[in-house]
């Protein structure tokens, strides 16, 4: 049996020590600027719980931005021996209402402004039995759900003299759905063990990098596969956090970049962009920040480049899923790429990145023969490891693992023979054309390079003789009016003359995933009476 790891305490202690100084900084709903240090509170968090009757095992959701009060509840939730289950709000209210009864929680901590949201759902989960709105008395506003408690009064009934509960390693101590693109969504429970790990994992130097002499922003949400672990590795190590709150506009995520000296960021390629913007528009300068991990999406060239060349910061491109606590793959350079410059160091940086110490990965045909890392043979990326899940709660989805507890991730890719990794498509959407693939990615990557083109997605189309072929499906922007012909002739060359799209078809609007992901199934049965030309 495993050494009990009494976890929380270790990284609470380490998050609140006074001669570090080390402090979480937030901009909640209801106050600007706070500072507070996790442990304290967190202990008081745990204390209350255990008098609210909650322990071992007990499911209890936050639905809340990145907050220094959403820290100290999740661990608190883990210090009492129970799980924290962050709720994604930006999935649909049906499916909060699945997950919460799937996962059956007991209590939720709320922000305000997600309180409209759990008003509409919570009648509908029968196991919930508290809200804890994460305010105060003065703030919070009238509600007509049962059994609500103001955090911060809540939370004053403690004295935070409580011991964390010990627990063996192998307990969960978290949890978090996939955003259920294809089906219902999927809980994934992550250990005390497989937390402490993927927080160490992620901090090595050829990894994320952290040291206590950041200031670390974690822009990706909690709620969004734990902020990448960031929650977790930031108190690790002793560093500090300015949690972003709310506000993820590019002006509000300067102003914390500038006001807090942060030295270390990790966004989707979304928020990078939007910062960017802000940053041309108003001529500012990043002097603090030297590194950004960007990932949950490819990294599009155009934003590796401005940040490194026009503003000096570092960008670490990264690959991960829920299903691996996140992290997969992060492409910083190995000695061998190190001194690479321009082209041929974008190149690289396109990729999504080697694994690090304690994640095996591989890419198998359909037959699960294991494929030539030549970085070009494309196929299944298969990855194992302590931090990858085993199984789905509820043991749904376990065709997805094998006997080996290798996790098929739905995702295609090559590895080069240094061990880069680089997506090509998702296994559900690569069109097999003539029995070989066609990456999606890459079709739409390219279009996009485009002037005039402000979205692209690509999808096959069946085709008497190859079985399918592409069709491009475009977004232009506002007044640009190019022909399909335009629109190929730029792609011609830059692909395989066979992965050239068949043809090219004009839309108003692509249609999205609640989480912003392009919806490829039901493009698919927008176009699925769509005839090609060339059949
Ligand atoms: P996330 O919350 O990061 O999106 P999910 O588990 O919801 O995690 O989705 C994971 C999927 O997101 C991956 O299987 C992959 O298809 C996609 N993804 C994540 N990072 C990247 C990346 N850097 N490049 C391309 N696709 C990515």
């Amino acid at each position: 049996m495993a050494a009990a790891v009494p976890q929380a305490d270790r990284q609470c202690r380490e998050a609140a020590r006074p001669t570090r100084d080390r402090v979480a900084l937030d901009r909640g709903a209801d106050r600007a600027h706070h500072i507070c240090r996790i442990h304290h509170r967190a202990l008081k968090v745990a204390e209350r719980l255990e008098r609210d009757g909650y322990g071992l095992g007990d499911r209890i959701a936050t639905l809340a931005w990145n907050t220094a009060r959403h820290i100290e509840a999740w661990y608190g939730i883990m210090g009492v021996g129970a799980i924290y289950h962050t709720l994604n709000p930006r999935l649909f209210p049906e499916q909060i209402t699945w997950i919460m009864n799937n996962a059956g929680d007991k209590a939720i901590f709320v922000d305000l402004t997600f309180l409209p949201l759990l008003e509409k759902i919570a009648g509908a989960v029968k196991s919930l039995k508290q809200v804890i709105v994460l305010t105060d008395k003065a703030h919070l506003p009238e509600t007509a759900l049962p059994k609500v408690v103001a955090y911060e009064e809540w939370l004053a009934e403690a004295d935070g003299n409580f011991a964390w509960k010990t627990v063996d390693e192998n307990t969960a101590a978290g949890m978090c759905y996939t955003s259920g693109t294809t089906g219902d969504p999927k809980g994934v429970l992550y250990s005390h063990r497989s937390n402490v790990l993927h927080a160490m994992i992620e901090a090595m130097p050829d990894a994320m990098g952290l040291s206590s002499r950041d200031t670390i922003l974690p822009v990706v949400p909690m709620f969004h596969a734990n902020a990448w672990g960031l929650a977790q590795s930031a108190p690790m190590i002793g560093a500090k956090l300015v949690m972003p709150g709310c506000k993820m506009d590019g002006a509000s995520i300067y102003e914390l970049l500038d006001t807090e000296k942060v030295t270390f960021s990790a966004a989707v390629p979304t928020v990078g962009m939007m910062l960017l913007q802000h940053l041309e528009e108003t001529g500012k300068k990043l002097p603090y920040l030297q590194k950004v991990v960007i990932g949950g999406a490819s990294c599009p060239r155009a934003i590796t480049t401005k940040f490194q060349d026009d503003y000096d910061v570092q960008v670490v491109h990264a690959w991960g899923m829920t299903e691996m606590s996140p992290v997969g793959t992060l492409c910083t350079l190995k000695p061998d790429y190190a001194g690479l410059k321009g082209d041929a160091r974008l190149a690289v940086q396109q990729k999504q990145g080697f694994t690090p110490f304690g994640i095996e990965m591989k890419v198998t045909d359909d037959d699960d023969n294991e494929l030539p890392w030549d970085g070009k043979t494309f196929g299944r990326l298969k990855v194992r490891g302590p931090t990858v899940a085993r199984a789905y709660y509820g043991g749904i989805g376990s065709e997805q693992f094998d006997e080996q507890s290798w996790f098929d991730t739905g995702d295609i890719a090559h590895i080069d023979p240094g061990g880069y990794m680089q997506i090509t498509d998702r296994a559900k959407d690569v069109i097999k054309s003539g029995g070989e693939w066609i990456s999606t990615i890459e079709l739409e990557n390219l279009a996009v390079g485009h002037p005039d083109v402000a979205e692209a997605a690509a999808i096959g189309i069946p085709h008497s003789k190859w079985g399918e072929r592409p069709l491009l499906v475009i977004v232009l922007k506002p007044g640009r009016e190019p022909t399909k012909t335009h629109i190929l002739a730029f792609m011609d060359g830059k692909v395989a003359k066979w992965w050239m799209p068949d043809d090219v078809a004009f839309v108003g609007e692509i249609p999205h995933t609640a989480t912003g992901n392009i919806q490829k199934i039901t493009l698919r049965q927008q176009f699925r009476d769509y005839h090609l030309p060339t059949d």
